[in-house]
């Protein structure tokens, strides 16, 4: 829904890849032998949240059951990709997997927020009754090359407004924080998981913590843009902070991001610039 096919043209020549489309908010069915099943699937943009409520709650509770579903009858390894939205807007920080959340449940982000914590629910529900093999990654604002210039989040939306030399939209008066995870760190860390994690929760996400003035200086330092900054209305229940406790990953996986939010943003800023080119 949120994606775009030609996202997946680098891979269709290769011999090992194939795709195959289907909806596992609806069903899925997969021929032969299956080893890992990683489920990614939701919209994730606060943006989409008010468009597709009942699309995100569906993919992440009746989703995650037909994902639980195929990777018991496969006996394959299974991954959930839950969030830091679990915490909600935290009242513990830096946010450690023992910390339970501060979500409410009927507000705007209810949605991805429960839905996401129903899923994990389902997850430890077929650990526990049926022995499934299975994984849970709580990840933190991620951001990088490849994303939609509409997606709406931060980093898309201040780098775009930079490029085109448009105010950045900073959201309530910009003191709020997050931590912000280059999308390849992400990667290795889900990787990581996959392979060395248990059935616990582990935070995935760059433990450092930025203001999203900050961020807007720092995004309009590297495009080398005009813009000024314009201030407007902050989003209902938008988290006041957000930063990871990533120590289980570290002790556990030997995990910790690499790429500094400079050379991430550089690298996301060059991304847009050729795609705005074209
Ligand atoms: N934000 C902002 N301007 C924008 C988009 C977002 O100031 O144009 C703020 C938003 O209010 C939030 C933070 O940036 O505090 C991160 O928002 P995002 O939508 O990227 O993800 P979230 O962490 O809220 O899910």
């Amino acid at each position: 829904m949120t994606s775009r096919a030609e996202k997946l043209d680098e891979f269709r020549g290769h011999p090992g890849f194939e795709f195959i489309k289907q909806d596992v908010s609806n069903e899925v069915a997969v021929d032969g032998v299956v080893t890992h099943v990683l489920h990614l699937a939701s919209p994730a943009s606060p943006l989409d949240f008010p468009d597709y409520p009942i699309q995100i709650v569906k993919v992440g509770t009746v989703g995650t059951y037909h994902m639980l579903g195929l990777a018991l009858a496969k006996n394959a390894r299974f991954l959930l990709a839950s969030t830091s939205e679990v915490y909600g807007d935290p009242l513990v920080h830096p946010q450690p997997e023992s910390y339970w959340g501060n979500v409410n449940p009927i507000g705007p982000r209810g949605c991805y927020d429960e839905s996401k914590r129903g899923a994990e629910a389902f997850a430890m529900a077929y650990h526990r009754a049926r022995g499934v093999d299975t994984r849970i990654v709580r990840i933190f604002n991620t951001y990088g090359p490849g994303m939609r210039a509409d997606d709406g989040r931060v980093v898309p939306n201040f780098i775009g407004q930079a490029l085109r030399g448009e105010p950045l939209t900073v959201y309530g008066d910009g003191s709020q924080t997050r931590s912000l995870c280059y999308i390849d760190d992400l990667v290795e860390g889900l990787l990581a998981v996959l392979e060395g994690g248990d059935d616990l929760p582990i935070n995935l996400g760059n433990p450092v913590e930025t203001t999203m003035l900050e961020l807007a200086a720092l995004v309009v330092r590297l495009t080398g843009s005009r813009s000024q900054v314009e201030f407007q209305p902050l989003p209902t229940d938008d988290p006041k902070k957000r930063c990871p406790d990533i120590s289980r990953a570290r002790e556990l996986l030997g995990w910790e991001p690499k790429v500094t939010l400079e050379a991430g943003l550089a690298r996301t800023v060059d991304y847009f610039r050729a795609a705005l080119a074209r």
